[in-house]
């Protein structure tokens, strides 16, 4: 379903009715034609405007949220440029600020090498077009098309990634360039404050545009491509940059880029399932009372989990018999560490599967206990081989550098809830 705007719903609707009126009254054509200049005159007017609302949805400051947060979003248009953008990621590194770039595809299919440090740096990538012309405005749907979705094309085929943003022209646009980006999925977004870097060589004048007035969720739009030459010949941006950051740390205002302004919140809850602690890993294994065995996962990925625990020195861990634990247990300690890993891929949201121990072999082992250990002790388990009802994992504890037991583990999962999950 096309979503449109009020002030296009109307412009619709408005042609509707003043054919309807000619053809009723057809003297009365002058009226209906001057009415229909008039909207006309309007919807160019709302094109020109680059943080206009009008046309369609368009990104011009960030969400209260990362104003909250003191964060400022810093982006360069019309790169990579091989003699600017290299210095440019040169001064964001010195300041560990990661930034937006809206790159011209034609310019990133030139300079692939740029594209890929800057994404290796930290840094987005974003769409600013495939060819950057000025004769955009006056597209319609296929030029549209032609521009923003070979621009997707050209940089996804470089980063992998495919952008989220497309930037118009000097924020040109008519009534069907939102149409062509709900159709690519992508948003708009325009700035907030820009600092005409690209036509002014006076670095002072630049610079007080873009912090004047400036607060907490403006977006910034300085020019990595196309840009302008101080007096001394050196580009105006490069001038203007270091300046910049360092106001914003004056202000303790924070630079980061568009996706990181937009996604924080998926952020920090990826960063909870990253590293889950020990109520995280309680809730989510199958365990008896007083037996979650592990503290904390501190990496983990497709294949492979790290955990660390100390629950070995207490007095009253339940696999203790005689008073002490056994070297052994570590095989029940490697199993917790397999069930968060399968409670990690199965993700935060959902419970894991049931499962069980089916066999464990090869499993060798260097001292007798665990309990007499002063310190925390580390849990790997990694996955070799498996479907989704029968995983093969070879685990380990470890102390330091020693290795206390390690071997192989059949872990089966519950068969019949699996297949529930299935069939529902
Ligand atoms: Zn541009």
């Amino acid at each position: 379903m096309r979503r449109f705007t009020p002030f296009i719903l109307g412009s619709i609707c408005l042609h509707a009715g003043m054919f309807a009126l000619v053809a009723f009254s057809p003297e009365k054509w002058l009226l209906a034609l001057a009415i229909l200049f008039a909207n006309h005159a309007a919807i160019g007017v709302a094109g020109l405007l680059p943080r206009s609302r009008l046309l369609g949805p368009n990104l011009v400051h960030l969400p209260d949220e990362a104003a909250n947060r003191a964060e400022v979003a810093l982006t360069f248009d019309d790169g990579p440029d091989p003699e600017v953008t290299p210095k440019v990621l040169e001064i964001l590194g010195r300041h560990g600020v990661r930034a937006t770039f809206f790159c011209i595809g034609e310019r990133a299919a030139a300079h692939p090498e740029i594209c890929r440090e800057i994404v290796s740096s930290g840094h987005e990538i974003e769409n600013h077009g495939q060819r950057h012309r000025n004769h955009l405005a006056f597209s319609g749907v296929a030029g549209w098309m032609r521009e923003v979705g070979e621009g997707q094309k050209t940089i996804e085929a470089i980063t992998g990634r495919r952008p989220e943003f497309y930037r118009a022209l000097a924020g040109l646009r008519n009534p069907f360039l939102d149409p062509v980006l709900q159709k690519l999925g992508i948003r708009l977004a325009s700035w907030t404050r820009r600092g005409y870097d690209t036509r002014c060589s006076d670095s002072e004048a630049v610079l007080s545009r873009l912090t004047k007035g400036l607060k907490a969720g403006d977006i910034l739009l300085l020019h990595d491509g196309h840009g302008a030459r101080s007096e001394t010949g050196d580009p105006v941006v490069l001038e203007v940059l270091p300046r910049l950051l360092s106001e914003l740390e004056k202000r303790n205002l924070k630079p980061v880029s568009l996706g990181t302004a937009l996604r924080q919140r998926h952020a920090d809850r990826a960063r909870i399932m990253m590293f889950p602690d020990h109520d995280w890993i309680a809730s989510r294994i199958p365990h008896k009372a007083n037996m979650c065995l592990l503290d904390r996962v501190i990496g983990w990925n497709e294949t492979q989990i790290f955990c660390r625990a100390k629950s070995h020195r207490f007095p009253d861990n339940p696999l203790r018999q005689e008073g002490m634990l056994g070297i052994t247990t570590g095989i029940e300690y490697a199993a917790q560490a397999m069930a968060v890993h399968g409670a990690l891929l199965a993700g935060n949201e959902e419970s894991p599967a049931a499962g069980y121990l089916t066999s464990v072999r090869n499993v060798r082992w260097k001292r007798s206990r665990l309990d007499d250990l002063d310190g925390e002790i580390e849990v790997r388990a990694e996955r070799l081989s498996g479907n989704e009802l029968n995983i093969l994992y070879s685990f380990g504890v470890s102390f330091g550098e020693e290795m206390l037991i390690e071997g192989r583990a059949s872990v089966m999962l519950d068969a019949s809830s699996a297949k529930l999950e299935k069939n529902s």
